[in-house]
């Protein structure tokens, strides 16, 4: 669909997708915070050209001030009543899966085509709860997952922008093998390139990761909740493999982050030079000094607590044994963990897990990281700045400033005094193209 109007049109017209590009996009925002952590400021213009914010002006600016010329589109966005935000940012999600009692049985039925179409009706969900971008941490295999991605790049689908890592490094056996519990040859059709033993193997699997298109590395240091294994919650790789895969990660220019519970298992990936921890549920004081002697993020996944805390109560959820066990072990302990982590002064990034968790209600994660401690302001601060920062994307993403992406989001209320503002955004802006609006 093409939209041809010098000068002046109206916001509201944007109802949903189809989404409609114009040359300039402007938004007249009553309230902005245009850097979470910073000041709120009142009537304010922002300019976006060709998907990229141009100009941040104070007052509402005419029509006519923007510098278009003939036969240049514009979409004026009314904001005026509203509470204008950086687009946020989820750290941590599997948008190819949601969890699901057929779990199991997808993994032999479902081909990664499937998976692809399943992940894209996941990705407009996602978008429409206004999270801009999220980094997808670990697919079973990769193929579905990078198609995903390109092809919200390109156009084809919509959905938020999306950084991944495609398959998970784990050890065989381990948290991120998704072959555990299937008789042998089915284990053997089911291998993933992520799975390795040994200092050769784990530099190998990283290596792969990167040709087939990964943004950064996701290894699992120590067994998990949803693994079908009764192995404990503690450290999986050996010191010389988690120097494998960080070293062989940094030398190819991409980030690693690592999924951890057991406190060994955290403090051997800080050691070994991880950029970011995720869940961490058993850190201790020592995690916290390592955390901000290495400068590392932490994603505390709160929301995946307690989704799997509901599910391990409730008798007839699809939880295997094994699986039951470590969740009422680990649901209960995520909240806290958050608030130790917060009050030692652990840099913390916003992710939530979803694909345990329903996805579209990632925004859950706001209320959670106040029950933490934090305030509404670092809450979202968490998913901008920080989210931005914790995916080296500080350049382009996480505030409302000339030069960055036009990823912007807003609500009808004030989420400062009442966080649950940000479950319910009305607006949303990706690139300059708004795909909601009130
Ligand atoms: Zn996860």
């Amino acid at each position: 669909m093409t939209f041809r109007t010098a000068l002046f049109c109206c916001a509201t017209f944007f109802a949903t997708a189809p989404a409609i590009a114009a040359d300039y996009a402007v938004v007249h925002a009553g309230r902005l915070l245009a850097t979470p952590g910073s000041n709120v400021t009142q009537e304010q213009t922002i300019v976006i050209k060709d998907g990229v914010i141009e100009r941040v002006e104070d007052g509402y600016l005419p029509g006519d001030a923007f510098g278009t010329e003939e036969g240049d589109t514009l979409a004026v966005h009314d904001l005026r009543d509203m509470f204008v935000m950086p687009g946020l940012i989820d750290g941590h999600v599997h948008i190819t899966h949601e969890n699901n009692p057929r779990g199991r049985l997808d993994r032999v039925q479902m081909s990664e085509g499937d998976r692809a179409m399943l992940g894209a009706g996941f990705a407009k969900t996602t978008l429409m709860a206004g999270f801009t971008t999220v980094r997808d941490v670990g697919a079973g295999s990769s193929d579905a997952i990078f198609a995903l991605r390109d092809g919200i790049a390109r156009g084809d689908v919509i959905g938020p922008r999306i950084y991944a890592s495609g398959s998970t490094i784990s050890v065989t056996g381990g948290h991120g093998d998704g072959t555990q519990g299937y008789r042998d040859d089915i284990a053997k059709l089911l291998h993933q390139s992520g799975t390795c033993d040994g200092v050769g193997e784990c530099r190998k699997s990283v290596r792969e990761q990167v040709r087939r298109g990964a943004d950064h590395i996701k290894l699992t240091a120590t067994a998990g909740v949803l693994s079908n294994t009764s192995a404990g919650l503690e450290q999986q790789f050996f010191e010389d493999e988690l120097t494998a895969i960080m070293d062989s990660a940094h030398s190819m220019g991409r980030k690693v982050t690592a999924h951890a519970h057991g406190v060994n298992g955290i403090n051997a990936a800080l050691r070994a030079g991880v950029d970011a921890i995720e869940h961490g549920t058993y850190l201790d004081n020592e995690t916290i000094r390592l955390f901000k002697r290495y400068g590392a993020f932490l994603v505390p996944t709160v929301l995946a607590g307690v989704t799997v805390a509901e599910w391990a109560e409730d008798p007839n959820s699809h939880l295997l044994p094994p699986q039951r066990a470590k969740a009422a072990e680990i649901g209960p302990k995520m909240l806290d963990m958050a608030r130790r982590a917060h009050q030692g002064g652990v840099k913390i990034a916003f992710g939530t897990d979803s694909g345990v968790s329903k996805h579209g209600e990632n925004a859950r994660e706001f209320a959670l990281l106040v029950d933490a401690g934090m305030t509404p302001m670092e809450s979202i601060r968490s998913a901008t700045v920080m989210g931005a920062e914790n995916l080296g994307k500080s350049d382009m993403l996480g505030t409302i400033e000339v030069g960055k992406v036009g990823d912007i989001v807003a609500v009808d209320g004030d989420p400062l005094t009442d966080i649950s503002e940000m479950m319910d955004i009305d607006f949303v802006m990706k690139e300059g193209i708004a795909y909601k609006a009130p």
